[in-house]
């Protein structure tokens, strides 16, 4: 039975209450010893999982073809489970203007799609283009998907999880009509905004994210508002033990900062990391063409090394989950594996 859940949820407390930032007195050495240094190392790499967390590595909504239940999804507004070709999502982004799109690659590496890398043509070149693989343009909002999850160890678990809607360029239409009657029946506030989203199945051509299908009542959309969406999903900052902030109050239900999300791609670190010849009249070419010829250089002129981009260890992607990201992926992160796959 769709339709918007009743239910409060008890705003998360990871870690202390919110504290006050004060910049830092700009004294004596920079440098840390001993604990202090180990602690920064510890800070700096809680940071780092952050930020890949974050950063492109977030989680996309993918629906499967396949109706059965998600283990472990028993819900108030689903007794049985959620089967795995159903989501119900809530819009973060403020209004449609808010939205961003990009041309991207979808790179099957090690048998596996879902490895993104953003495509540069619109501005430089792109070695992925020349190797044949075809990008696409892909819209991105916020969202919070109301599928609930355990961790792999069973540690930790939510009942919601930060995610991107990544929507093809040619399924955004019916989307941005029903977001677009959201956003008009709200006063021009899209962000709230409460979907039902269905795969549907045993059909190639469907969308991944699923189409809005209707809520009890027969509407496509419903709302929450902004003081609904902080009591059912708020919570307060989250501190190092150092006092620094992790995480702010209430990151987990702010749109993503897509400008850090999907910073602005170098065309010639792409052709490093995928292969292809350095463009006539670059640095790069000028250096592997006449460089001082050092055997590595050479060598890498006749045989142009190919370095795909470094995987997500198994340890980061299971069991060592940024705290606030730390979900199971409902599905693989495979947004785009049909229609390639
Ligand atoms: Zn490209």
């Amino acid at each position: 039975m769709p339709g918007k859940p009743t239910s409060r949820r008890a705003a998360a407390t990871a870690g202390g209450g919110a504290r006050s930032a004060e910049a830092p007195a700009n004294t004596g050495s920079h440098l840390r010893r001993g604990a202090a240094a180990a602690q920064q190392a510890a800070d700096e790499a809680q940071q780092a999982a952050e930020r890949r967390a974050s950063g492109g590595d977030v989680w996309r909504l993918w629906l499967a073809d396949d109706a059965s239940v998600r283990p472990g999804t028993e819900c108030e507004g689903y007794p049985e489970g959620i089967p795995k070709n159903l989501a119900d999502i809530i819009i973060l982004d403020a209004t449609l203007e808010d939205i961003v799109g990009q041309h991207e690659h979808n790179l099957k590496i090690a048998g596996r799609y879902g490895n993104f890398e953003t495509c540069p043509k619109e501005f430089d070149h792109c070695a992925v283009c020349d190797n044949g693989d075809q990008g696409y343009y892909i819209l991105f909002l916020s969202i919070l998907a109301l599928i609930p999850w355990t961790s792999k160890k069973g540690d930790k678990s939510g009942s919601y999880t930060k995610m991107l809607l990544a929507v093809k360029a040619g399924q955004f239409a019916e989307l941005q009509e029903v977001l677009h009657n959201a956003q008009q029946s709200n006063n021009g506030v899209l962000r709230g905004t409460y979907l039902h989203m269905k795969r549907t199945v045993n059909d190639s051509n469907a969308s991944n994210i699923g189409i809005p299908r209707a809520l009890d009542g027969g509407m496509l959309f419903d709302h929450y508002s902004e003081e609904e969406l902080i009591s059912e999903f708020g919570h307060v900052a989250s501190m190092s033990n150092e006092g620094k902030v992790m995480k702010e109050e209430n990151q987990d239900i702010m749109p993503y900062d897509y400008n850090k999300l999907f910073p602005k791609p170098d065309a010639e670190a792409i052709r490093r990391r995928h292969g292809g010849k350095a463009q006539p009249g670059s640095a790069a070419e000028a250096s592997e063409a006449w460089g001082a010829g050092e055997p590595e250089q050479t060598a890498q002129r006749t045989a142009p090394r190919r370095r795909p981009p470094p995987a997500p260890t198994p340890a980061e992607e299971e069991d060592d989950l940024p705290f606030d990201q730390g979900a199971q992926q409902p599905d693989a992160a495979d947004p785009f594996a049909n229609e390639q796959g």
